[in-house]
């Protein structure tokens, strides 16, 4: 069920410009969902076949994520507005922060292949990614699911299903992850890495560093989520369903509901349905070049191949505007970490004093507020 109620309380109309400015320029829009796979080129002519599993997270972490949502009473779809606006500002880190990454399994060589790739991302967002490389061993930093403590903001493992990656500060959101968990999997890369691993790789780091998909943006992309009129289920040779003998096609519930992926109903909504509109977010044109844009096959969408939403290439690279984009949630000049800094402690304010969340919600957001304070000072004050 889907709760319109919003809060506005933790709003105020001044907050609300205010914090506009800040997030302006996101290049991907989103808020809690993690969704379709990386992207793996079609097979020639296969232009109807979702052999691939799409991207998502755990169901042990989406669950959580779900639970966290419902409490904050945040929509999960649908018109929003300012409720998840708010979380997508407080899930970013702030300017100028390090955020420190840990690995589980992998080789020396693998991790220092995806911290060359991740730290694109760093040329234009003004954040550090600490790795915790030791120059006398050449070793990483890593983390163990003994941990009692988070050993880093980013914890990478290669041995869950797929590739997901929690967005930004969930990943030391004690609600949603523990420090024994992952937040970030790169399946089997430690065993063989797929030809667009440098892809996947910015793409799960651009969800650490709070971005979320560009299919999930406005305007919304024509996913066709029915069946075709008629439709009789006949199902190929993996068990996905395909065509019937008529041509008519499985729509997406149906489609993704069935092996290899079996999401439920809520689940493809969850992934896949469109970000809820927000006065705050200037939608800009919807950038197909993004690296936070998955491939989708041409059947997904009610326009085919002739939809906004199609490409007919995979994306590898970080596009101009993601680049744009993370320059501008990370500025560098001192006047801009300013105004950014102030509107989200204003958000973080309100969801640390919010009574109606659990305690455990609330203290999160206060840690983060505290470390926010601290950076103020810091990079403001300290001339
Ligand atoms: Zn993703």
């Amino acid at each position: 069920m889907r709760s319109r109620t919003m809060r506005m309380s933790w709003l105020g109309g001044a907050l609300l410009s205010a914090a506009c400015a800040a997030v302006a320029a996101a290049p991907a829009l989103g808020f809690f969902q993690e969704a379709p796979a990386p992207a793996q080129a079609p097979a020639a002519g296969a232009d109807h076949a979702v052999s691939t599993l799409l991207e998502a997270l755990p169901d042990r972490i989406a669950k959580r994520l779900e639970e966290r949502r419902a409490e904050m009473n945040q929509p999960a779809g649908g018109p929003m507005g300012a409720a998840g606006f708010v979380a997508r500002i407080a899930k970013r880190w702030n300017p100028g922060e390090t955020v420190k990454v840990a690995f589980r399994g992998g080789s020396d060589a693998l991790h220092r292949e995806i911290a060359e790739t991740a730290s694109e991302w760093t040329e234009y967002a003004n954040l550090k990614f600490d790795f915790g490389l030791d120059p006398a061993t050449g070793k990483y930093r890593t983390w163990s699911p003994s941990d009692s403590q988070y050993a880093a903001e980013i914890r990478i493992s290669f041995n869950q299903r797929g590739y997901f990656s929690l967005v930004g500060n969930d990943s030391i959101d004690s609600t949603i992850t523990a420090p024994g968990e992952e937040s970030m999997n790169f399946e089997r890369f430690d065993v063989h890495k797929p030809s667009d691993w440098k892809g996947i790789t910015l793409h799960e780091f651009g969800h650490a560093i709070g971005f979320e998909h560009e299919h999930q943006g406005t305007p919304p992309c024509d996913f066709r989520f029915e069946d075709d009129p008629g439709y009789v289920r006949t199902a190929g040779p993996g068990g996905q369903f395909v065509p019937d003998s008529a041509g008519r096609r499985p729509g997406l519930y149906t489609q993704l509901g069935g092996p290899p992926n079996n999401w439920s109903r809520q689940k493809v909504d969850f992934n896949l349905k469109q970000l809820p509109p927000s006065s705050s977010i200037v939608a800009g044109a919807f950038d197909k070049n993004s690296i936070m844009k998955y491939y989708f096959e041409p059947f997904m969408f009610a326009a085919g191949k002739d939809s906004p939403c199609y490409t007919d290439f995979a994306n590898v690279a970080l596009s101009d505007q993601d680049k744009k984009g993370a320059a501008e949630v990370y500025p560098r000049g001192k006047e801009d970490i300013a105004d950014i800094l102030a509107a989200k402690k204003l958000v973080l304010r309100e969801l640390a004093e919010n009574r109606q969340v659990s305690k455990k919600i609330r203290d999160h957001f206060g840690g983060r507020l505290k470390d926010l304070d601290a950076l103020r000072k810091r990079v403001l004050d300290d001339d």
